[in-house]
This record gives C-alpha cells, structure tokens and sequence, in this order.
C-alpha cells in the first residue's frame, strides 16, 4: 500500500474561518463610537479610513492577506512575549478617551515599554522609512500615556534583505545584495525625557486627532478628516476599499491645513537617530 496523499482545502477553509471569526471579533472593537484607539489616530493609518471603516465596516471586507497579516502579528507577539518572559502583555492604558495596549509593559524598577513588530518586508527600516516612523510615533504615545521615558521597538524581519530597484505599472523589482542580513530581529531604544517639549506637543496632537475623529462620527462629517498625502497618498489610496467615498467627500480647509503640516520628526533636532 502506498503512503496516500492529497491536497485538503477543506482543513484549510476551516482554518480560514475559523480565524476569520477571530479577526472578526477583534473588529467589533472598532465599530461606530467604539473607544478610541492610539492605531486609529497614528497619521499613517489614515484617520480617515478609520472613520469609514467605522461607519461602512461591510465596505470594507476581511482579506485572506488581512487574516494572514492578523495571525501572523498576533502569533509572533504571543510566542516572544511568552518566551522572553518581560513584564505584562498587552495592559490597558487610558489617557484623554483614548486607549491603547503595548505589547510589553515593564513597569517595575526598569519602567520600560516594548512594542514587538514582524515584518515580511525585505527592507530593513530606519527613521527615514514611514513605517519605521509610525512604529515610533506608536511607541512615544504609549510613553506619553504612561509617563514612562524609555521603550523599545523590536522589529522580526522573516526574510533576508532584499532593495527595490524599481516599482512601476508592471510591478515592484527587487535585488538581494551579496551581503544581505539574514532574517532576524533589530531592537531600537527610544527615550523621551519626561521634560521634553515633544511629549506636550505629542500629548496634543493625540488628543487633537482624538478629537477629530470623535467629531466626524459623532456628526456623520467627514470632511473634517484630512486625507493623507505624498508619499503615504501613493503607496495606500489606490489600494484602499473607500477610494471613491474618500474622493468624492470634500476635505475642509481646516483639514487640509493638518495634511499639510510637517511631521515632527522632519523638524532638526527632534530626533536623535543613530543608525545600526
Ligand atoms: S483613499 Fe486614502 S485618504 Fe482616503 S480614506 Fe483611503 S487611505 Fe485615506
């Protein structure tokens, strides 16, 4: 008798649904007036898709890719917060009606915060990459919430390096150099000093962007929610379900003021970054 064997989609629909379940109930999290979020107001999230997503959450459909990315975040934190055995998982903070839970929280002599990232970008990210940026902006608010001055961000890259050498209407081309880094993690540690201007000026920009969010649902407006712009514009509105409810809804002057503003960390002097 030969070893006999077939492919089994059906195992693989029921692990499918079984896990779409649990991402579904995640997004109830994120419905209507539901409690706000820190990732609803990062500026690289788009507050605006963050309002659709809210109000038309059937728009806006679960991905198989969006199950993968889900499983594969929540099982790569779940493994390294388990086996680095490193403060509390996943605390609930509360500041101003906005909440937020940081993968790691140690809050006993070290006080740090820690936030795990996993990647399957080629890329490895510094400070000049937006979502390098957006992992920090994460992180300085879990700080400004807690009143902690140090964290780190660790970040898994799960393949070897690869750079982009081009990206146009027929796809995205890579290169592997010959002295690539393997997969691994980097870890960053970040401090924010307690009497630093940058945790006001950080500390207002949460509770303004809370507060415009709040606004748009609460009076069905979103046009007080500025869209994003280049380079983010690029990379995320083509491929967002809201396209053209985004595009079609006006974008008010205030609004379009905040789109506009340089990003904190653009401005010398703000950051300290030394690279690997
Ligand atoms: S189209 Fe772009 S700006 Fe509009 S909601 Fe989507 S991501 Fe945001």
């Amino acid at each position: 008798m030969p070893i006999i064997i077939r492919p089994d989609s059906g195992f693989t629909d029921l692990l499918k649904n079984n896990l779409r379940s649990r991402y579904e109930e995640k997004k109830k999290d994120r419905m209507g007036l539901a409690p706000i979020h820190v990732s609803d107001i990062l500026p690289s999230s788009c507050i605006r898709k963050q309002y659709y997503s809210r109000i038309y959450p059937h728009e806006d459909p679960i991905s198989d890719e969006s199950i993968h990315h889900f499983v594969r975040g929540e099982s790569s934190e779940f493994a390294i917060t388990q086996l680095a055995k490193i403060g509390v998982a996943q605390a609930e903070l509360q500041m101003d009606d906005i909440v937020a839970h940081p993968d790691i929280m140690d809050n006993t002599s070290q006080k740090v915060i820690i936030e795990l990232k996993d990647t399957v970008a080629g890329k490895r990210l510094d400070i000049n990459d937006y979502t390098f940026r957006s992992y920090l902006r994460q992180l300085l608010y879990y700080l400004i919430m807690t009143g902690i001055e140090n964290g780190i961000i660790s970040i898994r890259y799960n393949i070897r390096e690869m750079r982009l050498i081009k990206k146009d209407e027929t796809g995205e081309y890579f290169f592997r150099p010959t002295h690539a880094k393997d997969p691994g993690i980097e870890s960053w540690s970040v401090n924010l000093p307690k009497d630093d201007i940058t945790r006001e000026i950080l500390r207002n920009e949460m509770v303004l962007r809370k507060n415009m969010l709040v606004n748009a649902l609460e009076n069905h407006d979103v046009t007080i929610l500025p869209r994003l712009t280049e380079p983010l514009k690029s990379i995320k509105c083509p491929k967002c379900p809201f396209y053209d409810r985004c595009y079609n809804d006006i974008e008010s002057e205030k609004a379009l003021d905040i789109a506009q503003q340089i990003d904190l960390f653009d401005i010398r002097g703000v950051v300290d970054f030394k690279p690997f």
